[in-house]
């Protein structure tokens, strides 16, 4: 894993696509801007995270699920499209808990010697 110089993931792969995870001064500035903390952009392959504010884990791992629920056929449902900011937002903290606190399971679901 190359950490960029934020200390943070440089690249992200999501499904078949590998995002580039943005958090230069000059992509921090523009997240300011729009008073955001992070942000997903599917179309380009880009996440930007704000390494400076707190939750920032959680921030990427939100903009994470943005960016697989884009792959997912459910995204083109009416009834869950709606929802998509609620779902991620309510996932992503307890999702990084979990992650957090089973690093015997993180190792188990991510070991691929056995496949
Ligand atoms: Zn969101």
């Amino acid at each position: 894993m190359t950490l960029n110089a934020e200390g943070i993931p440089g690249r992200v792969k999501i499904g078949p696509h590998v995002f580039e995870v943005r958090s230069d001064p000059a992509t921090v500035a523009a997240l300011r801007d729009d008073g955001r903390r992070a942000e997903a952009r599917p179309n380009n392959l880009v996440i930007s995270v704000d390494p400076e504010l707190g939750k920032c884990h959680e921030s990427l791992l939100h903009e994470i699920l943005h960016a697989a629920w884009d792959q997912c056929p459910m995204r083109c449902s009416d009834n869950l499209s709606d929802h998509e900011e609620v779902i991620v937002t309510a996932l992503a903290p307890i999702l990084l808990e979990v992650l957090r606190d089973n690093p015997e399971l993180v190792w188990w679901l991510t070991y691929r010697g056995d496949r």
